[in-house]
């Protein structure tokens, strides 16, 4: 992806950069907004002006001196970044404390010290209420950026004593205009931004990597299955693999648009979604589609626990064959 700085963060980064050159820039700021509209880019922007030896108000940090050199390659000592150590999981207290004390030495190059904690509303309540000691003891010359899509998830506490910005989305016109600029093309662009409800850099990623083409793969294998055309034990064998978490949550998320098709009249954003699920929709009640939802909920939450993946999968899928009222496709190949 090339570096374009996105039109619709231009308005909370002007005030951002206002703020610093008038010295007000606060201790702890919270940039909350929709996941995949740029909040990470926008807490880049302020970091690199923050540490740049030459920085500018107007365009930002200068890119050239050794501070933006250190940073681009990722090793800049004075800039901490506080994730999860899994996707998906907790921050702990412990990186909190580590924090606290790396915050608590001076600059290594004599300028600010910047801490980046994204998603904020992943740490856990021990690892919040460790933050708090750092943000009422703040040190000079610090400033610790939260990211998080979800501000009520984050003590009141904690909320409280940060400075907040709301950082809106794009207009969808505004989002396709900015996924062209990134060498997308309007179709495709159009469908990613769509299945990424509109979030632009999360668009971006979709169309960045191999997930379309999966999703399109599950979702004839599920059609299949539903026609009685596919064996549902070839179709586990084949998400049993690389691939059966992020199969799992997809077909989950089919099924909610199919339930919120059925309950609200509201048909998926996506047209292939539509051309397919049409003949499901009008055979189905929405009580099947809550059950077998919910079944879903539950074996993606019990992957990791051991249970034997081929044998959970195979059960959802003759499941939802038998959704169609017909008995399920057998492969020979498989054997059974
Ligand atoms: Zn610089």
């Amino acid at each position: 992806m090339t570096e374009h700085f996105p039109d619709w963060l231009h308005a909370p980064w002007q005030q951002l950069a206002r703020t610093w050159g008038q010295g007000r820039l606060p201790h702890a700021l919270l940039l909350a907004g929709p996941a995949g509209i740029g909040k990470h880019l926008l807490a880049r922007k302020l970091t690199s002006l923050l540490l740049c030896q030459q920085p500018d108000a107007d365009s930002g940090a200068c890119g050239r001196c050794p501070a933006c050199t250190w940073l681009r390659a990722g090793s800049h000592p004075d800039l901490s970044e506080l994730v999860p150590e899994e996707p998906g999981k907790a921050i702990r207290i412990d990186q909190v404390r580590a924090l606290g004390v790396e915050l608590g030495m001076t600059s290594h190059a004599g300028r600010y010290k910047v801490a980046v904690i994204a998603p904020a509303d992943a740490m856990n309540v021990n690892a919040a209420n460790s933050l708090l000691k750092t943000l009422e003891e703040p040190t000079a010359s610090t400033l610790l950026i939260l990211l998080t899509a979800s501000p009520g998830r984050l003590p009141a506490t904690v909320r409280s004593r940060c400075q907040q910005l709301r950082i809106p989305g794009p207009a969808t016109g505004q989002a396709l205009d900015w996924l062209q600029g990134q060498g997308i093309e309007r179709a495709l662009a159009e469908r990613c931004l769509q299945i990424a409800g509109g979030a632009p850099l999360a668009a971006a990623q979709l169309a960045a990597s191999d997930s379309l083409d999966l999703r399109d793969r599950w979702l004839d294998e599920l059609v299949a299955v539903f026609d009685g055309r596919l064996d549902p034990v070839r179709v586990a064998d084949d998400w049993a693999g690389a691939h059966e978490a992020g199969a799992l949550q997809w077909w989950q998320s089919a099924l909610q648009a199919l339930i919120r098709w059925q309950q609200a009249g509201e048909a998926p954003g996506e047209a292939r979604l539509v051309q397919m699920l049409r003949q499901i929709t009008e055979k189905v009640d929405c009580r099947q589609l809550f059950e077998l939802s919910d079944r879903i909920t539950m074996a993606v939450i019990s992957l990791g626990s051991g249970l034997n993946r081929q044998l959970l999968l195979e059960d959802l899928l003759i499941d939802w064959a038998r959704l169609a009222g017909k008995p399920p496709a057998r492969s020979t190949a498989a054997g059974r």
